[in-house]
């Protein structure tokens, strides 16, 4: 079959078959239906039998499988047309693994984005939508503090999902070879993040500084990330953020509760 969202249709379907589902006639029509199509009380119907719920699953399963022997969904050359470098130029410190991985998820978006807008309203369409967001939310995360922050968590959750394959997956051998996890992890260590609570030590070097004046000059007040405390350095102040704590009166008695910095 050829027409405008036939490749999407058929990766839909070879990642069911490869997730362990049997895709008959009748279900090929249903994939192929889009949302409008369907009378309100038969869209009723598919949503209480949770459809869509039924067919993430293996279609996940499928990706899964073919991620872990680097199934290509569409040319690999177009990496590197649409995104300006190839996989291994893009990852030099990636393991086979992670490339494998890699280029499944990689060819599959590029797929995914040939395809015409109304066929992403086609129950397919919708189907590996929600494969692309599952698998780059938990591998391909966009780069943000907060993603950083949660490297660690993230790292577990891989490795719970990869271990459901365990005779397609060295798991240990994938997260060595796993880039985005290294550089994330050497962003996180090397960022300066201290609490009175956690590093009582270490926040010793940074006693000497004072909060600015509470009248006077405002305060710099950026937030400590994930914590109660605010920098209570005067505005526009270098090095890192502090925030001070008990220091109405005596001013004596005031503590670095918090050290920070802007990164990554
Ligand atoms: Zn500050």
């Amino acid at each position: 079959m050829t027409g405008p969202g036939s490749e999407g249709l058929e990766t839909v379907e070879r990642l069911l078959g490869a997730g362990g589902c049997k895709v008959d006639a009748k279900f090929h029509q249903l994939l192929s239906s889009r949302t409008g199509d369907h009378s309100p009380s038969e869209q009723q119907r598919l949503k209480e039998e949770g459809t869509v719920w039924k067919l993430l699953d293996p279609a996940l399963t499928g990706f899964f499988r073919c991620a872990a022997k680097g199934v290509a969904f569409a040319s690999e050359d177009g990496i590197k047309r649409r995104y300006g470098q190839t996989l291994k130029e893009n990852y030099p410190e990636a393991g086979p693994a992670f490339l494998r991985f890699a280029t499944s998820f990689w060819t599959l978006k590029l797929l995914l984005d040939a395809q015409p807008p109304s066929w992403r309203e086609t129950l397919a369409g919708y189907v590996l939508g929600q494969v692309e967001l599952n698998v780059s939310g938990l591998f391909f995360p966009t780069r943000t503090p907060q993603a950083v922050q949660r490297v660690a968590e993230r790292e577990l959750a891989q490795r719970q999902t990869l271990a459901n394959f365990p005779e397609l997956y060295d798991v240990d051998e994938f997260m060595r070879g796993n880039p985005i996890l290294l550089r994330d992890k050497s962003h996180e260590s090397s960022r300066l993040r201290l609490t009175r609570q956690q590093n009582p030590r270490e926040i010793q070097k940074y006693e000497h500084i004072r909060p600015a004046p509470v009248f006077g000059p405002r305060r710099c007040l950026a937030p400590f990330p994930g914590g109660p405390y605010t920098c209570t350095l005067a505005p526009g102040h270098s090095g890192p953020h502090v925030a001070h704590g008990g220091f109405l009166w005596p001013f004596k008695k005031v503590k670095v509760m918090a050290v920070w910095d802007d990164g990554p």
